[in-house]
C-alpha cells in the first residue's frame, strides 16, 4: 500500500519549502490534510503529483504549490472568518480550516458543491460551510470577511469581494485578461476606501464564471 503521509511530508519538502513556501502552520497544515481523499476516485496515487488534476464538471483541484502560495498570501490568522471562491474538491477550504475560524465556501457547480460538503464532513472539516452559487458577488450575509480567496481567474477584481473585506483583510485572486492566465493579486484593505495590491506572480486557473466575472462563452460579463 501506498504511504500517502510519507508521500504528503515529501510533497510538503520538495514541493513546498524548497520553492520557498516559509509559514510554518501553512506548511503544518499541507501536511495534515490528506489530498488523497480529495482527488478523484482512481487518481489517489497521483494525489502528491507536483500538478493540478481533474474533477467532475471539467474543474481541477489545484496544484499543492498553488495552494500553499494563496493560502500563505492570504496570512490567515486562527480567528480569521475566510471566504473561499470556487469549492472544487474542497481541499483548499480544508487547508484554510486549518488556519482559520470559519471558512465559507462557495461553487457554482451544484454537484461539486454537494460532494465537497459531504467529504468536508467526514473529513470533520466540522468550520467549513459549503454553499452553492456564483461567488463572484461574495456572501453578503456573512461579510465581512478577514480574507477571501479566489480560486478561479476573473478579468477584473469584482468590487463586491473588495467590499466585503474587512479593515485589514486580504483578497487574494488571480486576474488577468486571457481566461487561462492570470496574475496572482492580493488587495489588503486598509481603510473604507483604500486597497493596496500586489502581485505574487504568473498563475493558471480554470475560468472564473459569473455576474462579475466571464460569461459562459468567454465574453466578459463583468
Ligand atoms: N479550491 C479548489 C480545490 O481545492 O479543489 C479548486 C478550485 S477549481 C481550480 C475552481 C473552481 O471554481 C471550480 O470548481 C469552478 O466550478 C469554480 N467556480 C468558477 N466560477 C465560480 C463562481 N463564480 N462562483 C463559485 N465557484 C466558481
Amino acid at each position: 500500500m501506498v504511504e500517502f503521509a510519507q508521500l504528503r511530508d515529501r510533497m510538503v519538502q520538495v514541493q513546498l519549502a524548497r520553492r520557498g513556501i516559509r509559514d510554518r502552520r501553512v506548511l503544518d497544515a499541507m501536511a495534515q490534510v490528506p489530498r488523497e481523499r480529495f482527488v478523484e476516485t482512481g487518481f489517489e496515487e497521483f494525489a502528491y503529483e507536483d500538478g493540478a488534476l481533474p474533477i467532475a464538471n471539467a474543474q481541477t483541484i489545484s496544484q499543492p504549490y498553488i495552494v500553499a502560495l494563496m493560502t500563505e498570501a492570504a496570512e490567515l490568522k486562527p480567528a480569521d472568518k475566510v471566504l473561499e471562491v470556487g469549492t472544487g474538491s474542497g481541499y483548499a477550504a480544508a487547508v484554510a480550516s486549518r488556519l482559520a475560524r470559519t471558512v465559507h465556501t462557495v461553487e457554482r457547480h451544484r454537484a461539486l458543491a454537494t460532494t465537497a460538503a459531504e467529504r468536508l464532513a467526514a473529513l470533520g472539516y466540522d468550520n467549513c460551510v459549503v454553499h452553492t452559487g456564483d461567488g463572484t458577488g461574495g456572501l453578503p450575509e456573512e461579510a465581512p470577511f478577514d480574507s477571501i480567496l479566489v480560486a478561479a481567474g476573473g478579468p477584473e477584481v469584482p468590487d463586491a469581494l473588495k467590499g466585503q473585506l474587512a479593515i485589514g483583510g486580504r483578497l487574494v485572486i488571480p486576474i488577468g485578461d486571457l481566461e487561462h492566465e492570470q496574475s496572482l493579486l492580493r488587495i489588503t484593505r486598509r481603510s473604507d476606501t483604500q486597497y493596496d495590491e500586489e502581485a505574487f506572480g504568473a498563475v493558471r486557473f480554470v475560468p472564473l464564471i459569473g455576474e462579475h466575472g466571464w460569461a459562459e462563452d468567454g465574453t466578459r460579463s463583468a
